[in-house]
């Protein structure tokens, strides 16, 4: 029985092939793609092995990606663990800054006015509790944090590049 010759399409340069159905894969005359023959129900098609490659590669990259996002995703709760309760911390010790520089602020205002602005110790006074209000607030909000915060980012950054691989 004489197997009939089917004509189809490379699939990457579009010539046109002819094809017994016994073949499973061949390389294309003009192109030279590797090219498998696929049946499903009655009809016959091409397909790239190339593109079936970097389809599985694409496969193993989503799983790479979701299995980092889960791993990444630990990282970014310790992290928020940490900056809340380094927060908290930070809250604590800004909050006795700022008591203490207002404090010493009031009794320097206190004494400002009880000299009719003559007492330098109430000068001396008004300005370090300025100052150690102004550095706890400070403090607050750039240093401990900042290298946790900056990390905390990244992280962020990484997971939604490895879910747009992930979906993709
Ligand atoms: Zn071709």
């Amino acid at each position: 029985m004489e197997s009939p010759m089917v004509a189809l399409e490379c699939p990457k340069c579009g010539a046109r092939l002819e094809v017994t159905p016994d073949l499973e894969t061949f390389a294309c005359g003009h192109c030279g793609a590797s090219v498998r023959v696929r049946r499903s129900g009655g009809t016959i098609s091409l397909e790239r092995i190339e593109a079936r490659l970097s389809n599985l590669e694409r496969n193993t990259d989503r799983t790479a990606a979701e299995l980092a996002i889960v791993r990444h995703e630990k990282d970014l709760a310790r992290i928020e663990d940490e900056l809340s309760v380094s927060g908290a911390a930070n809250s604590t010790k800004v909050g006795a800054g700022f008591g203490c520089g207002a404090i010493l602020a009031i009794l320097g205002l206190l004494m400002l006015s009880g000299s009719d602005g003559r007492n330098q110790t109430g000068y001396l006074l008004w300005g370090l509790g300025l100052v150690a209000a102004i550095i706890g607030f400070r403090a607050l909000q750039d240093e401990s944090a900042a290298p946790l915060r900056k990390q905390r980012d990244e992280l962020r950054r990484t997971i939604n590049d490895l879910r747009t691989i992930a979906d993709g």
